[in-house]
């Protein structure tokens, strides 16, 4: 018997998503840890890939088994937690393994391959041509041409191999140690040659210093090569010093004092703490009621008894003021992560968590797989955000394992919001989550906005504008005489700009997918969203000839324009998918509007949240609708979660605010509702229809979709899968198709799809895994399937 390793390869397939066994050499014996990586062969020929040891047994060895290759770590980047939670997620997600253990590391640590030729025998010409004096080159780099390649591999003088290539490098800086002594100083002097100005400094400098970059010496004027010299004639020796990438080295954060806590915070923090064992809490705070505060206080303690943190926000709510707190009160215990940073940043925060100088953790979604131990406290702010569920596989939602995270660390776990989903709503509602309330703002003097919706319908019989209602107009131009600020929001959920000819109707549509191609100002393109297909904007319809084609639909830009004409005199800045495209330009916008260097803020969703300047008076949303139209149960939902939040921008601080809705349904209960700012009554009526209809959180759903380049296949399969399911699933559960997807062609792939409604079906997960499973047999023709476990959308 010999002790052999456990790898799950870097293979996503149905067939290879099990642990391989492979042969551990002597040399790696003592070393191997489970939750390293690991290059192991795989397959037939020199195929070498990346694995993660999942676990070690003892085996009869046979000639078969493979040995590891390599061992890629010096420690593990998985530790046993991490496994477990791969598993737990793979069954939640239906995904594989493997893709599961990369999605939880950062993406610098996920596998490159690179293929080399390597010398069998000698070869006085390859040698020559090929090699040139090295063992071996990489194949993209060989200078001779493929044929001859083949050839010489024919004969057997070469071979090729594929090699799992390292990204993940740390970052160094070169230092300089001086060897210059009290007793070796003379002899030194005595190598200088007269006239070497240069050499003369450096030997002086190098009397005085120890250890210093090499930029200290550039700085002074003394090259590279004279230091390279002098490293030569041994006055001094260079090192490489680790150092961490950090997005934030420029930036100073003032230091913060915990408030004064008023008494619904107070009760929430003692309540939160007051068990030392896990639970989910709720805790729905009105905008501005300090949740924040809340968290940071709850944190605050958990890190005195010597734990750990972990905050998760929203993307676009993880704004430089959150930072800013965050930092400001905890310092360099703060480790940050969110797609805003480079690569190489993400890697660096992600170590130092891992080397435990990080004890709190801010960040996104992803930020959920922050290698912490010993947490202490895990918050998910604002928890109804679509933005915790990944849309691509696995499609994880990062509620769900800060809550198996909490429960694994028996450590409480704090969902908050203004507006809870009412899938968390509702549970705290039955107690299987603790329900906490805020319902004050946590600035005394600052009190909700008074709400004003307006009838555009009404406001187009009257001639105004389409866009700006006159009550905004006026309203605007009173706060910029006020020097106030505003923030007006353009909701283009499900909505873009698009060209229409007016004579027969057409609209340009992508060649590759079923939707309408949408017009970008910026590049002056016409752009699908779905793939990328780009084409000049047309000037005549395609289909008619007409030149009375037009741009349909309000985009940012044309507001702007618009509100420039109205308003000459107020500087305007505009956030949007176009303007915050470069790094850090989300920041700068926020900054500048901040130091009031405008006092219009114009943009679409991303403006909504955790905007915190106490001089917004008055915000204005241009069109509440659009989120309101979409064939989607959550409509509503979204709409009034959005409207919320954006009212809350305004009168966070001692002036009052205003907030004006325009919208065409201004009798919907989702704009009059949010228009009161009531949460509780919005939750109660929206139970009520989902009562009624059958939707969640009355039921649980999961979507299958099979996608096929012919539209009867991809049917045909949905509706064997249909007849399946109606074998095991009680009359109980509700089943919504087979449909086309409401985008049925996407990348010239057709899509359809099956919703399945239920509440108690034991027998539902392992059929669907086991349909997973055979799915794999279709893949060769083409046909691919994907099931999402609680989709957030049904579209
Ligand atoms: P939320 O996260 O609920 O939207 P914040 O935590 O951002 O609310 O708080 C809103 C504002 O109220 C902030 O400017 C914050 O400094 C202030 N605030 C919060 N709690 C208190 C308190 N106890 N005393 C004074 N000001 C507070
Ligand atoms: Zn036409
Ligand atoms: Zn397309």
């Amino acid at each position: 018997m010999e002790k052999v390793a456990e790898v799950i390869v870097d293979v996503p397939t149905r067939q290879t998503d099990q642990p391989f066994t492979y042969r551990v050499s002597e040399s790696l014996k003592d070393i191997l840890e489970i939750g390293m990586r690991v290059e192991v062969p795989f397959g037939n020929g020199n195929r070498h890939i990346q694995g993660f040891v999942v676990g070690f047994s003892q085996k009869e060895l046979n000639m078969e088994l493979k040995e590891i290759t390599r061992c890629i770590d010096l420690a593990p980047v998985l530790n046993s937690e991490l496994l477990d939670l791969a598993d737990y997620m793979k069954e939640k997600t239906f995904s594989f393994k493997i893709t599961c253990l990369q999605t939880m590391l950062p993406s610098v640590m996920k596998a490159k391959y690179e293929k080399i030729i390597v010398r069998l025998k000698d070869h006085e010409q390859c040698d020559q041509q090929l090699f040139k004096g090295a063992d071996s080159v990489l194949f993209e780099d060989a200078t001779v041409s493929l044929k001859q390649i083949k050839q010489w591999r024919d004969q057997e003088i070469i071979d090729i191999q594929y090699l799992v290539k390292q990204q993940n490098r740390a970052r160094t800086i070169r230092y300089v140690r001086s060897l210059v002594t009290r007793h070796n100083f003379d002899q030194f002097t005595d190598q200088i040659r007269k006239g070497a100005k240069r050499k003369v400094q450096l030997l002086d400098v190098l009397t005085r210093t120890e250890f210093q970059p090499t930029t200290f010496y550039t700085e002074q004027g003394i090259s590279a090569t004279v230091l390279r010299q002098a490293q030569k004639d041994g006055w001094l020796a260079f090192e490489e010093v680790e150092m961490y990438r950090d997005p934030y080295a420029d930036r100073q954060f003032a230091q913060t004092e915990a408030l004064t806590l008023n008494d619904e915070q107070e009760i929430a923090v003692e309540t939160i703490l007051a068990k030392p064992q896990h639970e989910v809490f709720l805790l729905e705070g009105i905008t501005g009621s300090g949740k924040t505060e809340v968290y940071l206080q709850s944190i605050a303690a958990v890190l005195a008894q010597g734990k750990t943190a972990m905050m998760l926000v929203p993307e676009i709510a993880l704004t430089p003021q959150m930072v800013e707190r965050f930092k400001g009160r905890f310092g360099e215990a703060v480790a940050v992560l969110h797609s805003g940073l480079s690569k190489g940043e993400k890697y660096d925060e992600w170590r130092k968590i891992e080397r435990k100088e990080a004890k709190v953790v801010v960040g996104a979604r992803s930020a959920v797989f922050a290698p912490l131990e010993n947490i202490g406290l895990i918050v998910v702010d604002e928890e109804h955000e679509a933005s915790y569920k990944q849309e691509e596989s696995p499609r994880y939602h990062a509620r769900d394992l800060a809550i198996w995270r909490g429960n694994y660390h028996n450590c409480p776990v704090v969902l908050g919001s203004a507006t809870p989903s009412l899938e968390s709503r509702a549970r705290a509602q039955k107690g299987v989550y603790h329900f906490l309330k805020l319902t004050k703002r946590g600035n005394k003097a600052a009190l909700l906005p008074q709400v004003e919706v307006v009838d555009m319908r009404e406001e187009m019989i009257h001639q105004g504008s389409e866009t700006f209602s006159r009550v905004l107009q006026e309203k605007i131009r009173d706060r910029l005489l006020k020097n106030e600020q505003i923030v007006l929001l353009l909701n283009r959920r499900g909505y873009s700009s698009f060209v229409m000819c007016r004579d027969c109707g057409f609209v340009l549509p992508c060649p590759n997918c079923d939707i309408s191609l949408t017009l970008h100002m910026d590049t002056k393109t016409m752009r699908c969203h779905y793939c990328g297909h780009e084409e000049k904007i047309p000037h005549r319809c395609p289909n008619c000839q007409s030149n009375k084609i037009r741009y349909y639909g309000t985009g940012t830009q044309k507001v702007e324009e618009e509100l420039t004409q109205l308003f000459p005199e107020a500087a305007v800045l505009r956030m949007d998918v176009d303007t915050t495209r470069k790094k850090g330009a989300h920041e700068k916008i926020l900054r500048d509007f901040g130091e009031k260097k405008a006092s219009i803020l114009l943009g679409t969703q991303m403006i909504a949240k955790g905007l915190d300047f106490p001089d917004i008076t008055l915000v204005g949303v241009l069109n509440a609708d659009t989120s309101l139209n979409l064939p989607d149960f959550r409509s509503g939902e979204r709409t009034f979660q959005l409207l919320t939040q954006v009212s809350g921008r305004a009168g966070r601080a001692d002036k009052l605010g205003e907030v004006v809705i325009q919208t065409f349904n201004p009798d919907h209960h989702a704009i009059l509702l949010a228009q009161q700012q009531n949460y509780e009554r919005f939750y109660q009526q929206e139970m009520f229809i989902r009562h009624e209809t059958g939707y969640p959180p009355y039921f649980f759903t999961v979507k299958v979709v099979a996608s096929h380049e012919k539209e009867e296949v991809a049917a045909k399969k949905m509706y064997q899968i249909h007849q399946r399911l109606q074998q095991v699933l009680s009359p109980q559960a509700r089943m919504l198709g087979p449909t086309p997807s409401a985008i049925l062609r996407i990348k010239n792939r057709y899509y359809y799809q099956l919703i399945i409604k239920y509440k108690q079906e034991p027998n539902l997960f392992p059929l669907l895994q086991e349909i997973m499973q055979s799915s794999q047999l279709d893949q060769k023709s083409g046909l691919f399937l994907s099931i999402d476990n609680e989709p957030l959308s049904f579209i």
